[in-house]
């Protein structure tokens, strides 16, 4: 072993550590993953059939508003003028998403102005006012009224997370902006756009360093392979992105993630939905949306005989599936409590990016926060010899 730092989890946090250790402080580093591919949750191909990009895990969205962060990715790609819009199927009618003037007075068949559409959410979600909701079910009634709530939150949020809104942080719902005019964007960030080339592209210029050794199909848990736990923790420093609570062998017990399965398809249509996202927020349907990845790219000019879809499924992960939306109960932040003290006496690892924090981080804040982690703790010990075990789990 000669690498100076492995990193374990070839994703966005794993692989901007591993860039900036290689670039900027010519160290050599081991990135191993125990998938068969780069990229993490981000990695996408093309369909082998219809030729379009299909993100195998899942439609992803790039947006940030951190200067540091747009810079940062810059360097790799350059990105599209892609605007991201969602629309919703309620009640056999197509909504415009998030929650904005057109779907009140879609809902309400109404002409209400800014001020008047404000004023009757206001008195509807009038149960809550002046209180400070702590759950995803109080938040949303405070912030868009009970029948909106009823309509396009309670029942697509019951199927993506199988938890009762009261038992879900209220932060998930905070994602999603709420407008009284007609911007249907679907993020408020200053910036947004897809890579041009793709995100595999962009991953692997990241990976593309002659210091950074990248190894796949290696499981850090596998002990049948040298790159395992068991014999690299305490011989060179480690940053870990897998699950946390596998790390320690589920000592405080399974935190709880959602996965999703992907039903992908190809239909003889050159156009299946008319734009790239569809949710579909009744209880009946059993999928939350639908994605077209086409749209993802309208100026790449695709064949239009054929094109991709997927439908997406929610459910609880079980062993063996792959955790990909931290829940987060309060069952679930106590044991997060366990595992921190447990990460802090790690001295020679640090945890980080989605699965390592337990957070729901999109990609730009996963790049921050590598970017954050280096540094404040990475740097500092390759340069002036600083002990890592100042880190822990990333805060
Ligand atoms: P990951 O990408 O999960 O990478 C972790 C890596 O660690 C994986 O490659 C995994 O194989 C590897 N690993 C785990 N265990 C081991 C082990 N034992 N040994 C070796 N390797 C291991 N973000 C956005 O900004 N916009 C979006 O639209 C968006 N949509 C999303 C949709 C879905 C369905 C999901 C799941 C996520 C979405 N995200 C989105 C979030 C985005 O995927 C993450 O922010 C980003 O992938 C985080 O990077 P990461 O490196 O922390 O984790
Ligand atoms: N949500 C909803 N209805 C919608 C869209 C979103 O209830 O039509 C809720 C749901 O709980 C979801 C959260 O808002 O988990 C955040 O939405 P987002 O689209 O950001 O979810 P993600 O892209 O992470 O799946």
């Amino acid at each position: 072993m000669t690498a100076d730092l492995v990193v374990v989890g070839a994703g966005f946090f794993g692989l901007t550590v591993a860039e900036r250790v290689a670039s900027e402080l010519g160290l050599e580093v081991l990135v191993i993953d125990r998938r068969n591919h780069i990229g993490g949750n981000a990695y996408s191909e093309r369909d082998a059939e219809t030729g379009i990009e299909v993100h195998k895990y899942g439609a992803h969205l790039f947006h940030t508003s951190n200067e540091r962060v747009w810079e940062y990715v810059n360097r790799f790609t350059t990105f599209t003028d892609y605007v991201h819009k969602v629309y919703g199927v309620h009640n056999g009618e197509v909504y415009s998403l998030p929650i904005n003037l057109a779907t009140i007075n879609q809902f309400f068949r109404a002409n209400l102005t800014p001020d008047e559409a404000r004023s009757l959410i206001q008195e509807q979600a009038g149960e809550l006012a002046g209180s400070d909701p702590q759950n995803l079910n109080d938040k949303g009634i405070q912030l868009i009224g009970r029948p909106l709530y009823e309509a396009f939150i309670k029942h697509y949020t019951g199927k993506q997370w199988q938890t009762d809104p009261k038992n879900l942080p209220a932060g998930i719902i905070s994602r999603l902006p709420v407008r009284y005019n007609y911007d249907n964007r679907y993020f408020n960030d200053t910036y947004e756009g897809l890579p041009t080339d793709g995100y595999t592209a962009w991953i692997e210029r990241m990976a593309d360093h002659p210091n950074i050794t990248v190894q796949l199909s290696t499981d850090f848990f596998d002990e049948s392979q040298p790159l395992n736990k068991k014999d690299l923790v305490g011989t060179v420093p480690i940053i870990y992105t897998g699950p946390v609570d596998r790390y320690f062998d589920y000592a405080e017990g399974e935190l709880s993630w959602r996965t999703i399965d992907f039903e992908q398809e190809v239909l003889e249509t050159g156009d299946f939905q008319g734009t790239s996202v569809v949710n579909y927020n009744d209880a009946e349907t059993p999928f939350t949306r639908i994605i077209e990845p086409r749209h993802f790219h309208p100026e790449r000019g695709y064949q239009t005989e054929k094109t991709v879809i997927m439908r997406e499924f929610s459910r609880f992960a079980e062993s063996g599936d792959e955790p990909y939306y931290p829940i987060n109960t309060a069952d679930d932040r106590q044991k997060m409590l366990a595992y921190r003290d447990l990460a802090k006496a790690e001295s020679s690892v640090l945890f980080g990016g989605r699965l390592g924090t337990y957070k729901y981080l999109d990609m730009h804040m996963a790049i921050g926060s590598a970017l954050t982690m280096y540094d404040n703790k990475i740097k500092p010990h390759f340069s002036d010899g600083t002990p890592l075990e100042s880190g822990g789990v990333d805060a």
